[in-house]
């Protein structure tokens, strides 16, 4: 068993207690680490899933990346591509929805592009989650190539 920050090799206690804690294999600094950004940062649990899964697959994810005006859950700066994880869209109201749609606009002005993952996309589809992303990456390479 070990970190999949730091590939450093854990014990069964550890790995269980990463696991129960976050869902993801991590030694104790680096639990302790997560815990702190998300505490910070108010992170959900599957954006930490998703974050590591992204980061296996060497998509260089970056957690909870300030974008200058807030933090992004999950950025792939080098296709400017921004992943929040949509905690429950039946607790979402009515200025939080329109203030999501305004601040998707303003990340397209410069460039970025933002896309919403429900939190129940990871939990339970976490490997198509990772393709689909992948996928986008892919087709934003191309259109910055076709730039
Ligand atoms: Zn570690």
């Amino acid at each position: 068993m070990t970190c999949k920050d730091c590939d450093k090799s854990i014990g069964y206690q550890q790995h269980k207690e990463s696991m129960d804690s976050l869902g993801v294999e991590l030694c104790a600094r680096h639990t302790k680490l997560i815990k702190k950004v998300i505490l910070d940062n108010n992170t959900p649990l599957e954006a930490i899933q998703l974050f590591y899964a992204l980061k296996e697959v060497g998509a260089n994810p970056m957690l909870e990346w300030w974008d200058g005006k807030k933090s992004v859950d999950i950025a792939i700066s080098r296709v400017k591509l921004n992943i929040e994880i949509d905690k429950d869209y039946n607790m979402i109201t009515h200025e939080q929805a329109i203030n999501d749609l305004e601040e998707a606009m303003h990340s397209f002005k410069n460039g970025f592009t933002t896309i919403r993952i429900p939190h129940l996309a990871v939990k339970y589809y976490l490997e198509d989650t990772v393709q689909n992303i992948l996928g986008i990456i892919a087709g934003l390479k191309a259109n910055i190539k076709a730039i």
